[in-house]
């Protein structure tokens, strides 16, 4: 038989994950996994707790978010603490995470109630008639979620949803569970209901069983996944958003400051040790400055601080695990076998650990080659000469992914209208990650990249189902009744001669 969640390829049968740290293997927790009875009895409580969640009213509910984002700041230690640990990423990256968090939870403080106000609109005909737009909860909105920003990713996007009134269970990915179980204790420590905000844990099947008891699901995580979460989610005829992978180019041309652009590629590419949806992973620089580019950038490479402590002091962390730096060393293996050059990088780190990966630059990637086209997810970029814009731009948009881009051309004008010919659903001038931290705009991707936006406006409304309420003067049986009275020509005249003057009515839609 057919298995179309594909779920036999996950353990399910494990009781508990265990969870040590990538960089280290220090041991860091373990927590339970959660059976199918779980699942459905933590979507149950939920269903319970969240009328009287919505009937409190956006007033009262954006206090447990105030209190929540002050509580980020005063247990910021244990936070860049578990992030870490689970993780392997910096302690700058983990500072990231919180600082995105409170962006976030500021930005709905501020905005979420205008976003969610009901909206007067016009009626079928003037005088008579009236319309209002309101915006409701789902209900139970689920989330899965990666472990790459295991903070971010498993709380970040819950926050609008609880904002809105929803009651929210997550499912954080079975590799980072623990930012996510300290992201709920502190949403309980700022006030909110313990049922309000569930966690369930385990693998791919966990997931799956929690599409069939949630009434939207908001996914983050690979394109194969994210195809199975779509298909669940039809199945059930729910909503979904998906928020998936890319293969980011970057275009440099004539012009830019290739000390910022490359600046600009530093962060772009090894942010969180190049596992970041929107990073860096193809870099287009006209032929004219592709030398010196190519030299400055494996300069500020071989700079960059390779480890793994609590401190400040290190620049590009761990990957998440073996399995994913066998995957990333796969990629730039497949590629120099083929003929690609490492210009610097191309190795793995034994003496840091197994998952450490040097951050790797390659030229003469072809496109016969894994890494050229699909997503690497590690610390590795492919340089490539390109004649000029329109081949940089054609090149760019050679892909199946359509997530985020980068341009750097020195001239703003250029860069927009470049900018605009790009598909990806989001595109950084001069900047490389920025979109993650402009939280006013909406962010997705176009093509294999995904389907719906978190933040801005579409971020809390997707949380959310509008009802359209209309209204008419009761006279008659209301509007309805108008055709019911025409009983003659001369009636049927009179109200198309009163129609057709509509038009000219200055305001009227
Ligand atoms: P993944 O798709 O393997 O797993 C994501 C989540 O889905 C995990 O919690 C996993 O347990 C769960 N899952 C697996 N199979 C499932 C199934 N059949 N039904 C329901 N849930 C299932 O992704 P990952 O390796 O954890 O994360 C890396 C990927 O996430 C990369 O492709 C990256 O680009 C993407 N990502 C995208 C964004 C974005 O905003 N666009 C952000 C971060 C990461």
């Amino acid at each position: 038989m057919v298995d179309p969640m594909n779920l036999t390829e996950t353990p399910t049968s494990a009781p508990a994950l265990r969870i040590d740290n990538p960089a280290t293997g220090e041991h860091v927790g373990t927590v339970p996994v959660s059976s199918p009875a779980d699942v459905g009895a933590a979507a149950d409580r939920a269903r319970a707790a969240q009328p009287a969640w919505e009937g409190l009213g956006i007033r009262q509910r954006r206090r447990v978010l105030a209190r929540f984002h002050d509580l980020l700041f005063e247990r910021q230690g244990e936070i860049l603490d578990t992030v870490q640990r689970e993780s392997g990423k910096t302690r700058r990256e983990a500072l990231g995470e919180l600082l995105a968090i409170a962006g976030t939870a500021r930005y709905y403080l501020a905005h979420g109630e205008g976003y969610l106000a009901s909206e007067s609109h016009a009626g079928a005909s003037p005088f008579i008639t009236g319309a209002r737009v309101v915006y409701r909860p789902h209900g139970v909105v689920g989330f899965i979620t990666p472990w790459n920003y295991p903070f971010i990713l498993s709380i970040g996007d819950a926050l609008p949803a609880l904002l809105a009134g929803n009651a929210v269970v997550i499912k954080p990915s079975e590799l980072t569970p623990l930012s996510a179980e300290l992201a709920r204790t502190l949403l309980v420590d700022s006030g909110l209901a313990e049922d309000l905000v569930q966690l369930v844990h385990g693998y791919g099947a966990v997931g799956a069983t929690l599409i069939e008891h949630v009434d939207y699901i908001s996914f983050t995580g690979s394109v194969a996944t994210g195809r199975k979460v779509a298909m669940a989610a039809a199945g059930r005829l729910i909503p979904s958003s998906l928020e998936l992978g890319g293969k980011n180019p970057m275009i440099v041309l004539e012009g830019a400051s290739l000390d910022d652009a490359v600046s600009g590629l530093m962060s772009g590419a090894f942010y969180n040790t190049g596992q970041t949806c929107i990073a860096v992973e193809r870099v287009y620089v006209q032929s004219s400055i592709f030398d010196r580019f190519a030299d400055l950038a494996r300069r500020r490479t071989e700079e960059l601080e390779i480890g793994w402590s609590l401190d400040w002091d290190i620049d590009v962390g761990s990957l998440i695990s073996r399995e994913h730096s066998d995957k990333v060393m796969g990629h730039i293996d497949d590629a120099v076998t083929r003929g690609a050059t490492v210009l610097t990088g191309g190795e793995r780190r034994p003496d840091l650990g197994p998952t450490f990966v040097a951050p790797t630059l390659l030229t003469g990637v072809e496109d016969s080659m894994e890494l050229s086209c699909e997503e690497t997810f590690g610390p590795v970029v492919a340089l490539y000469p390109v004649a000029d814009a329109e081949e940089a731009v054609a090149r760019a948009n050679d892909t199946a992914y359509g997530l985020n881009a980068s341009v750097w051309t020195g001239d703003k004008r250029t860069s927009q209208a470049l900018a605009q010919r790009i598909e990806a659903g989001s595109v950084g001038i001069n900047s490389t990650l920025l979109i993650y931290a402009t939280y006013d705009v909406p962010m997705g991707g176009v093509k294999q990249s995904g389907i719906g936006r978190r933040h801005g406006r579409p971020g809390i409304r997707r949380f959310t189902r509008s009802q359209s309420i209309v209204d008419s003067v009761a006279k008659g049986g209301g509007y309805e009744g108008i055709l019911t009275r025409i009983t003659s020509q001369s009636r049927a005249d009179k109200l198309a001669r009163a129609f057709k003057l509509m038009r000219h009515i200055p305001g009227l839609r």
